[in-house]
């Protein structure tokens, strides 16, 4: 597989970063996960966006422009032959000369850029769809910018852990009583025409699957209600979801070992995925 390091495409096994790095020694980091459909990537735009964002909010500026970025990610899908898959991207603050938690002089310091992908035949024909998945609920702990795409993925992996200890395939994560989001995901439940989902703040990530999402999902009619809900509206919802990048829509049919509505995948969390498959393809670049 080749991978791009600071602006070298090599074989992953010579891609080399400095042990000094910011984003080994302290997360200091962010990323961005796009994926491909067709050889072509899935809101390109929207990731850019977000990514320029947090890289902003965390006083660290886009090492390069957008179409720059555009070009290495083509170049990476054409040499690893990806048709369907995803681009993982990681910006970190790099490496300067000693370990300090003051952020270093940005002159001082270059900025670590790191791609790669994943080739993943069948992510959009995923049959894991068709069942739906299951989720259980846990405390959410993480910090207070989670609006920000950081590298800090420890807790969301402890997360995926309690899951699969207790037979689920992930978590919801609840805040003073309501759901934030999935541990790499956002949440959803649908209550008659209504999609439910929680607002956008700095206690969630804004996802770029779940702006498309909503936006498909006026078109086709249904209402968006977003605001804060409960493990027990979960509990009595009549389907639910979530979104990100890699998974589209995917229907949830449980949650902490009670059956979501009928307890199969719900008509309206299927055709969004459908929708937003075929939508995306339209506009992938
Ligand atoms: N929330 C969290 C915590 C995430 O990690 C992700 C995916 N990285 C999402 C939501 C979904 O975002 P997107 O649709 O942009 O992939």
């Amino acid at each position: 597989r080749t991978v791009y390091v600071n602006g070298d495409y090599l074989p992953e096994a010579d891609a080399k970063i400095s042990i000094f790095d910011r984003g080994f020694l302290m997360a200091d980091g962010v990323y961005e996960v796009t994926s491909v459909l067709d050889g072509k990537l899935i809101d390109f735009d929207g990731h850019a966006v977000r990514l320029e964002r947090s890289l902003t909010e965390l006083d660290m500026g886009m090492p390069m422009s957008r179409d720059d970025l555009l070009e290495i990610h083509r170049e990476l899908v054409r040499l690893n032959e990806i048709d369907e898959g995803m681009i993982y991207l990681q910006i970190t603050r790099g490496a300067p000369a000693d370990r300090d938690f003051a952020f270093p002089d940005p002159e001082e310091t270059a900025q670590t850029v790191v791609l790669f992908t994943q080739n993943k035949p069948g992510l959009a024909d995923n049959p894991v769809a068709k069942q739906g998945i299951k989720v259980i609920s846990i405390e959410d702990i993480r910090w207070g910018r989670r609006d920000i795409k950081t590298v800090q993925l420890l807790y969301p992996s402890m997360g995926k852990m309690m899951a699969k200890k207790a037979g689920a395939d992930d978590a919801w994560m609840v805040e003073d009583g309501f759901v934030t989001e999935g541990t790499s995901n956002n949440a959803y439940i649908v209550k008659g025409n209504k999609i439910i989902t929680r607002e956008l703040s700095k206690d969630i990530l804004h996802g770029i699957t779940r702006a498309a999402v909503l936006r498909f999902a006026r078109e086709a009619q249904m209402e968006v209600e977003e605001r804060n809900f409960t493990i027990d509206e979960v509990k009595q919802a009549d389907e639910a979801f979530i979104t990100s990048a890699s998974t589209f829509v995917m229907p949830v049919v449980a949650i902490d070992g009670t059956a979501i509505g009928d307890g199969v995948p719900g008509a309206k969390a299927l055709r969004l995925r459908e929708i937003y498959l075929e939508e995306s393809r339209k506009t992938a670049v």
